[in-house]
This record gives structure tokens, C-alpha cells and sequence, in this order.
């Protein structure tokens, strides 16, 4: 297990995905930092690697995405599928396509060399007494404590810290992904793919160009059965009719936010700030979740190095605007999960399509 070089910090961050490294950065303003991850950094977070408009501008600050995690092609466009009736859609919202990995180790890389980075330390527990936090890493003879003034929670949808407060555990919906060879080019496009008879369980599918590669990805509401078998049966049916999708390389499985209500958004509770995932900051409709959690990681690190004692109120009326935009995007989510919603922008025209995807 990694262990941390001090006893004491003023901030620990737990998770190392954009929420976290934000806060860090931002809180690393004002004190010692810990970042600790669970997972061997860099690590290898499942996700399609597409960065939403607003994760573009956010990172206008460091000088906009690197070249150097921007895969081809460069740029797709958000393009609506209704599978069943072969109607397609695109709307403008474009997206940078990258390279997961490479995006998460360019944000650590962002980091002042004053925050200490630790992978492989897996956080057991929290407690709260009078004078700060107390995390608890590792088990058994290995199990180390260490204290702080702040923790930042942004450990993502199956958060440790979300469940020590005691704040309730927001759902999560399974993912499965699988990177599949290419016998041939895809048009460049992220398509979100609605079809009925995948199985029950089965919310969308979405298919985008990976270099050589191509992602085909499922999501799942929670306690689907047997999604592996569902995933299994979007490829066949989607190689039906795009045959230059190969055999796949490489299947991954995760978990990812549920946002049901306002009462899945939470600040924190004491000394402990919620970031990212953790806090329910992820968009209920699109499942975009990179913007929400760079704009909340670094609005909670803001508020520690800032208002010092008074950071989780601070943090809590930061998020407002972002609180409010989860509030907004909720009032569609029945719409959208009802099946005539799922199929609704078939017979939209592709501007109205375009203007309302963008609001959501
Ligand atoms: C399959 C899939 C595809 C996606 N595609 C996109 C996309 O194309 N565009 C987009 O904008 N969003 C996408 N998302 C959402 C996006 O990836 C997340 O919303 C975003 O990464 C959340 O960031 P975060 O910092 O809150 O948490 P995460 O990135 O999930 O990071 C949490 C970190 O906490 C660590 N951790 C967990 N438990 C512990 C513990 N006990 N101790 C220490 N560390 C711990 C984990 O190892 C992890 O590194 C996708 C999600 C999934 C699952």
C-alpha cells in the first residue's frame, strides 16, 4: 500500500479523477496536500474520453486540451440514433475526442510539485472530531491514520468518504465498454443509440471512432442482470449493419452516477466537501460527467484555501449555479427514460434536436 510522507495535512484529497486533482490544485493555494487514489497512478478510468464543450473552456486556463491526448478524429459531432427506424440526427454540440488515460495524466501533471500524489492508497474510513478529519488508509497491520483540517471526497460514484458521512448513497448505472477494431473508417460522429430490444436493464448504446479503434459502449440502469449478455447482443446487432466493426480488444466495466433527485446533491457535511461524482455533480441526462466534476473539484479547493473554517458553507453556495443546472436537467429525465421520450427526437427536426441536446 502507499503511504503517506506525513502525519498531518492541511487538505487530503481522496481520488485522483479531475474532481480531485482540481481540488487539490486549488486548496494546495493555501497548505500541505495529500492526493491519495486507491488505484496505481496514472491510473485507467473506463470512459469514452469525449470532452463536452464546457470541459473545453474550463481548461482554457492551462492553455486548452494538449495535442498530445487528442486522438482522430479530432473532433465529433453529437449525433442522435434511432436505431429501430434508421433515423439519424446531428445536432452541433461537438466534442474533443481524447484519450482517457492520456487526459488523466496530463491534469496530475498540472499540479504544483508542494501536493503529495499517492497511488495504490485505498481510504478505509472517516471520522470528524473537534479538531479536523481523520482518514483511515488500508486494513489490518497496514492500516495507517492521518489527519487534516479538510477532506475532499472525490472518490468517485461507490465513494467510501459519501458513505462514512452517513449523507446516503447515491445509484449508480452499470457501464460496459468494449474498444473493437476497425476494418474500416467511422464517420465522425459520437452516436447515442437508442434500440428497444436489447433487453430490459438496457438504457443506450454509444458508438465513437477511437483512432484505429472504436469505443461501443453500453449503460445499463442498476441491477441490470446479465449485462455482459445485453453488451454481447448491442455488438452483434450494431456489426449487422456497420460492418467495419471487428472482434473486440478489450471489454472494461464501471460504474457511473445515477442522479435521481436534488436530494443525490450534496456539499459535504463539516469539514468533510463532496466533489465531482461524489457530490452528484454529473449531468442526469447525458451522463457528461468530466465538466461537472472539474468545476466542482475546483470550486471545493477554492473554498478551502479562501474561507478557511467557513469552507463548506462557501463551497455550498458556489455550487449553486451548478446545483441549479442538475435541477433543470432532472425535470427532463422522465421524459427521456420514457420510451415515447427515448424516441421522441426521430421525428424532431434536427435543429430543434441540436438546441435542446445542447440544454441537456
Ligand atoms: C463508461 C463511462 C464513460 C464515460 N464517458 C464520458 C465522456 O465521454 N465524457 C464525460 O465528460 N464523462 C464521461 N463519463 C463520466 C466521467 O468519466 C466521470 O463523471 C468523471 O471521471 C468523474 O470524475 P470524478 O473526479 O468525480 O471521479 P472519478 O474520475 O471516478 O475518480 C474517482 C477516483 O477515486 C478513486 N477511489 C475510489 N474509491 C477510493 C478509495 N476508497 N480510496 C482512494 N481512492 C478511491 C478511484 O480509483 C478513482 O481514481 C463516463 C463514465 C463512464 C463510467
Amino acid at each position: 500500500m502507499g503511504r503517506p510522507g506525513s502525519d498531518t495535512y492541511d487538505t487530503i484529497v481522496i481520488g485522483a479523477g479531475p474532481a480531485g486533482v482540481m481540488a487539490a490544485l486549488r486548496a494546495s493555494a493555501a497548505g500541505h496536500v495529500l492526493l491519495a487514489d486507491a488505484a496505481p497512478l496514472p491510473r485507467n478510468k473506463s470512459c469514452g474520453g469525449m470532452l463536452h464543450e464546457l470541459t473545453q473552456d474550463f481548461l482554457r486556463e492551462w492553455g486548452g486540451v494538449p495535442e498530445s491526448i487528442v486522438v482522430e478524429p479530432r473532433s465529433v459531432a453529437f449525433r442522435y440514433v434511432d436505431w429501430d427506424r434508421d433515423i439519424r440526427k446531428v445536432t452541433d454540440l461537438s466534442f474533443v475526442n481524447v484519450d482517457r488515460a492520456g487526459f488523466d495524466e496530463w491534469l496530475l501533471s498540472l499540479l504544483p510539485e508542494s501536493v503529495e500524489v499517492l497511488g495504490g492508497a485505498k481510504l478505509a474510513g472517516v471520522t470528524q472530531d473537534g479538531e479536523g478529519v481523520i482518514a483511515r488508509f488500508g486494513s489490518g497491520n497496514d492500516a495507517t491514520e492521518v489527519r487534516c483540517s479538510f477532506l475532499v471526497g472525490a472518490d468517485g460514484a461507490r465513494s467510501t468518504v459519501r458513505r462514512a458521512l452517513g449523507s446516503g448513497t447515491a445509484a449508480a448505472y452499470v457501464t460496459l465498454q468494449d474498444f473493437v477494431s476497425l476494418s474500416g473508417d467511422l464517420p465522425p460522429y459520437f452516436d447515442c443509440i437508442y434500440i428497444r430490444d436489447v433487453g430490459a436493464g438496457f438504457g443506450y448504446g454509444y458508438l465513437v471512432p477511437k483512432g484505429d479503434l472504436a469505443i461501443v459502449g453500453s449503460v445499463f440502469y442498476p441491477k441490470t442482470k446479465r449485462p455482459s449478455e445485453l453488451q454481447d447482443r448491442l455488438l452483434d446487432t450494431l456489426r449487422s449493419r456497420i460492418p467495419a466493426l471487428g472482434p473486440s480488444v478489450r471489454r472494461e466495466a464501471c460504474a457511473a452516477l445515477y442522479v435521481r433527485s436534488m436530494a443525490d446533491v450534496v456539499p459535504g457535511s463539516g469539514r468533510v466537501l463532496l466533489a465531482g461524482e461524489v457530490g452528484g455533480f454529473m449531468s442526469p441526462t447525458s451522463g457528461e460527467g468530466i465538466s461537472y466534476a472539474l468545476r466542482s473539484g475546483s470550486l471545493a479547493g477554492a473554498a478551502i484555501a479562501d474561507a478557511g473554517s467557513d469552507a463548506l458553507p462557501a463551497y455550498a453556495a458556489s455550487i449553486a449555479p451548478l446545483a441549479a443546472d442538475i435541477r433543470r436537467r432532472l425535470r427532463w429525465l422522465p421524459l427521456m427514460e420514457s420510451r415515447a421520450g427515448k424516441y421522441l427526437a426521430g421525428s424532431t427536426p434536427a435543429s430543434i434536436v441540436s438546441r435542446v441536446t445542447r440544454g441537456l
